[in-house]
Parts: structure tokens; C-alpha cells; sequence
């Protein structure tokens, strides 16, 4: 771990059971992982295995019945503003212009939009090429653009830590792609710890530095693997052998995922 910046999120021991109905379920056991300053991980893993009660945990939004989780050093007690979500669909505003919906945050925690929050929207939204959209309606644009007014959102307070949650799985496979080297670039432009959760073993391997491989039943970490690939990644990565051998090794953990 680098000595100036400690581990940007560390889960040690991390459980998590839900009361049910029929009793109790346990989603998470004993998950213990760090995540260092700026690094870009992977967590993949099949339905239903724990990935977004994992990232939920992160982002203060539910605490876990066992174990700890820090970011930045400190046990996560609520939201951070510090910490950027994104969910699998970017619950836009239907009413609200573009850029209204990426400054919405802003208005929701302070009750005003002031013309700097205005100006920092719409860098963001030329960041994520969404420049001359600003004033369009949700409706009005693809679901590729719609997420990525859903990213402009996350990014608008800088925030250091960027939490996804299969961003892009409602997307076409070709969007997808391009999605992911579009995060990629604005990862290497404004650079932040991201974590990224997929069911996707190809999008994992092309985007991060290390992937955490989950099993289920309860959710657990079956291997923390630095991915074997160079950067910066491009469409001739997804051809490369090292990718495919690794994408390889990955699909037979998964097959193989009983605790
Ligand atoms: P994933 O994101 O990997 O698909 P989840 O983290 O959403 O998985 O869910 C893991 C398990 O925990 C599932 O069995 C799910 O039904 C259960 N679960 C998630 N949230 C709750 C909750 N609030 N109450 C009860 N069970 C939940
Ligand atoms: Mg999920």
C-alpha cells in the first residue's frame, strides 16, 4: 500500500444477513479486500451473489452485520460526498433537462444551483460527450446517453472514490463496449478509485487493474487477481491472448464457484 494514501475502501471480515420473511439470509460472508488509491477493481461474480449489498455497504447506504468496512481510513457511517454512485439504470428525473438531472444532487443537498455548479455540469457533460444535450429531456436520448448523464451526475462533485453497479448491462453489446472505453478515458483524465461491479468476465478484464472474483450463497471472495494486461486498453486488447487466456481462468472459477 502506498504510504500517502492509505487504502481508499478495506473490508475486513464483512458479513451481512438480511431478516426475511422466511428467516434469516445471509448475502456476504467473511469478505476481506483493499482497494488502493486510484486503482480501478473489478468485482464480478453471478446473480445474486452479494455484489450490490457489497457496494451498498461501501456507499453508507446499509451497515453490515458483521466485520468492518473503512473508506479513506474510517468506518463507513453514512454517504460520503466523496463517493459517486452509479446504478444499472440512471433514475433520471423525466421532467428535468439534462443537465437540471446532473445537478440535482446539488440542489437536493443545498436546496440552489448556482451558476458554478452550472458551468461544472456542463464540463462534465462535454467530458462524457454529451456537449449541446444540456437542455434535452431524458426521453430524448439513447439509453447509452442516458447512463452517461447518469455518470455526469457521479462525477459532478469530483468525488474520489466512483462506485458502479453494472452501469452498462442495459445497454447493447456494442454501446457497452464503447461505454467502457469511454470510462476509461475519463478515469485516466480525472483519476479515481473506481470500483466496478459486472456480471461481464469480458468488461472486467478489459477495464480493470485487479478483478475480485465472487462466489454465492453466501456472497464470498473466491480470488483477488491483478489482471495480466498493459494499459492503456483498446479494441486490440479484446483480441489479445493474454485477455483470453485470463478471461479463461476466470470463467472456470466461476464455474467451479461452491464454497
Ligand atoms: P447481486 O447484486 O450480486 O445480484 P445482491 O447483493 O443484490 O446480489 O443480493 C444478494 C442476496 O441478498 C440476494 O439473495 C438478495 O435477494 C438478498 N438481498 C439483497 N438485499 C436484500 C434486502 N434488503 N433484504 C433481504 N434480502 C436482500
Ligand atoms: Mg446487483
Amino acid at each position: 500500500m502506498d504510504a500517502a494514501h492509505p487504502a481508499s475502501i478495506r473490508f475486513d471480515g464483512v458479513g451481512q444477513v438480511f431478516e426475511t420473511d422466511s428467516g434469516p439470509l445471509e448475502a456476504l460472508r467473511g469478505v476481506s479486500f483493499a482497494v488502493r488509491h486510484h486503482e480501478f477493481v473489478a468485482v464480478l461474480g453471478p446473480s445474486g451473489c452479494g455484489k450490490s449489498t457489497l457496494l451498498r455497504i461501501i456507499a453508507g447506504l446499509i451497515a453490515p452485520t458483521s466485520g468492518a468496512a473503512e473508506v479513506f481510513g474510517m468506518p463507513v457511517t453514512r454517504p460520503r460526498d466523496d463517493v459517486g454512485i452509479v446504478f444499472q439504470k440512471p433514475t433520471l428525473l423525466p421532467w428535468a433537462s439534462v443537465e437540471d438531472n446532473v445537478v440535482f444532487p446539488i440542489r437536493h443537498k443545498t436546496g440552489r444551483v448556482g451558476r458554478a455548479d452550472r458551468d461544472k455540469a456542463q464540463e462534465i457533460l462535454a467530458t462524457v460527450g454529451l456537449r449541446g444535450f444540456e437542455t434535452r429531456l431524458p426521453d430524448e436520448l439513447s439509453g447509452g446517453m442516458q447512463q452517461r448523464v447518469g455518470i455526469a451526475r457521479a462525477l459532478l462533485m469530483d468525488p474520489d472514490i466512483l462506485l458502479m453497479d453494472e452501469p452498462f448491462s442495459a445497454l447493447d453489446a456494442l454501446t457497452r463496449e464503447e461505454m467502457g472505453f469511454e470510462l476509461l478515458r475519463i478515469w485516466e483524465a480525472r483519476p479515481k478509485t473506481v470500483l466496478f461491479i459486472t456480471h461481464s468476465i469480458s468488461e472486467a478484464v478489459l477495464l480493470a487493474d485487479r478483478v475480485l472474483v465472487m462466489g454465492d450463497r453466501p456472497g464470498w471472495i473466491i480470488e483477488d487477481a491483478p489482471v495480466p494486461l498493459s494499459r492503456p486498453r483498446g479494441i486490440a486488447t479484446t483480441t489479445d491472448k493474454v485477455m483470453h487466456d485470463f478471461a479463461g481462468h476466470l470463467r472456470t472459477l466461476l464455474l467451479k464457484r461452491a464454497a
